[in-house]
């Protein structure tokens, strides 16, 4: 399988350079060159496999330059019930993500939130860290990887890297705008290869010095700089697995479709669900849920792509999601406009100047229905009443932004055929965000037992402005 660029780039690059390179040298994201189709045959074969094997069998589809055992062992070392140890009372642990009905065949939260640091964005970065590992090693190189964070890519990055010698990892995010627990879990690190970044702006600041860094070809060369943002390519590939999974696990024959409602910022996790869909998965509807900062929402339901700024971003109580420009959104306007990277270029032309993109009058916006989203938005009234609304009906707690999904499923549940199941991925787990779980029922999240006592242990991060070239010289004085 080779890779080319959004925005035209077409050196057909291979999985392992897409890996480690991020975005593409012409700003544009990374994409495979075709879609593969899965056949009858496949999804049949696929059903009963454990999670490790489906990743391998979905994952080879995409990393062919990686021979199939080793790619097979790396899967193997990932999915594991060790690594995704924080299942709770009532979930089979080997499941790695087990579907908890809330409404039998009818409506499920299937739970992506078990790994290290009780977010979905384990799911694909344990097995980017292993993936990084052993490329590097193969290739005698090292790596600084930079990236921004809203909260919860930062720890999931730092806990899939820490220790491994080869990379180190300089993550930047917005200073007090995340949760007490986040910021221990990210903060409390002492790995010598874990560098911590507060920024005293929003975390759309944060990312555009990340962009900004990436701009700069001469130091991201000589700093040996890479990714592990949602942009790469290596992460949609791996989230595909589990709509798989919470296909096979929610359904009893291939004949059945299922809907998804997805908790979206950056429009990674659902664009997956697009992945997935494409590849012939039956998907009925991809139903996106934003917060307070609804441009998705918008997007989707007037066809114009407003990205706000940093001033007009709104702080949370679903802070993973306060985000106003999707960075992987360029991925699904490229599958909107034919495939055509030329139209991609153009467009985003405007976006990169601060406009917007307003395709509500052009042929484009008519295929949308072809794509099958639905969406809506929730506020923190909204995130309130959900959380105990579904502790009263089911006695299950859900975060924030799983809220912000169970409330924009709720509005949209009654438009599905009866027969279609709807699986809410639940992106966190409660523990994460207990000021807000406190605030809707009055009591405390369950800290899982190995997690107790995180925000006490002391925390080493360092302060700065909004300016790129000053993360620049902290970078190059340690690399
Ligand atoms: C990252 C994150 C999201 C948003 O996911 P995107 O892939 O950025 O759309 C939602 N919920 C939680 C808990 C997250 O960590």
């Amino acid at each position: 399988m080779k890779y080319f660029s959004t925005r035209g780039y077409a050196a057909r690059s291979e999985f392992c350079d897409v890996l480690l390179g991020g975005l593409a040298p012409d700003g544009g994201l990374y994409l495979p060159e075709t879609i593969p189709a899965i056949s009858e045959a496949e999804l049949d074969a696929w059903r009963h496999l454990p999670y490790a094997k489906l990743a391998f069998e979905i994952l080879s589809k995409f990393i062919t330059d990686i021979p199939a055992d080793d790619l097979r062992d790396i899967c193997d070392r990932t999915y594991t019930a060790d690594v995704y140890r924080h299942a709770r009372a009532g979930e089979d642990p080997a499941r790695i993500v087990p579907l908890r009905w809330l409404e039998p065949g009818k409506l499920g939260l299937l739970a992506l939130s078990n790994g290290p640091t009780l977010a979905f964005k384990d799911m694909a970065m344990q097995l980017v860290g292993n993936l990084f590992e052993y490329v590097l090693d193969k290739r005698g190189e090292t790596i600084n990887i930079l990236g921004s964070t809203s909260g919860d890519t930062g720890s999931a990055a730092e806990y899939a890297m820490r220790g491994k010698s080869r990379a180190r990892v300089f993550m930047l995010s917005p200073h007090g705008k995340m949760s007490a627990f986040q910021r221990a879990q990210m903060y409390s690190l002492t790995d010598e290869n874990i560098f911590n970044i507060a920024i005293t702006g929003m975390f759309d600041d944060a990312q555009d010095i990340v962009k900004a860094v990436f701009n700069d070809a001469a130091f991201k060369a000589r700093h040996r700089i890479g990714a592990v943002n949602s942009i790469n390519w290596a992460r949609q590939a791996a989230q595909v697995v589990y709509y798989f999974y919470g296909y096979f696990t929610a359904t009893s024959s291939n004949s059945q479709q299922v809907a998804f409602c997805v908790p979206s910022g950056n429009f990674a996790n659902i664009f997956a669900g697009h992945i997935a869909r494409s590849m012939g998965l039956p998907i009925a509807r991809l139903i996106l849920a934003t917060n307070e900062n609804d441009v998705l929402d918008e997007f989707f339901r007037t066809g114009v792509y407003r990205p706000r700024k940093a001033s007009e971003t709104h702080v949370t109580s679903s802070p993973s999601m306060d985000i106003s420009k999707a960075s992987n959104f360029e991925r699904f306007i490229f599958d909107l406009v034919g495939r055509n990277s030329e139209t991609v270029a153009g467009l985003w032309k405007e976006i990169d100047a601060g406009g917007a993109l307003d395709l509500s009058r052009t042929p484009f916006f008519a295929r949308l229905p072809e794509f099958a989203f639905l969406s809506g938005k929730s506020t923190h009234a909204d995130r309130l009443a959900t959380i105990r609304e579904v502790f009263e009906r089911y006695g299950v707690m859900i975060d924030p932004h799983t809220a912000d999904g169970m409330k924009v499923a709720w509005q949209h549940v009654a438009s599905l055929p009866a027969d279609v199941p709807l699986l809410v991925l639940e992106t966190a787990q409660p523990a994460k965000f207990a000021e807000t779980l406190r605030e809707a029922l009055g009591r405390d999240p369950e800290i899982p037992a190995d997690l107790q006592g995180l925000e006490a242990l002391p925390q080493r991060v360092e302060v700065m402005p909004p300016d790129a070239e000053a993360v620049k010289a902290f970078i190059a004085a340690r690399t």
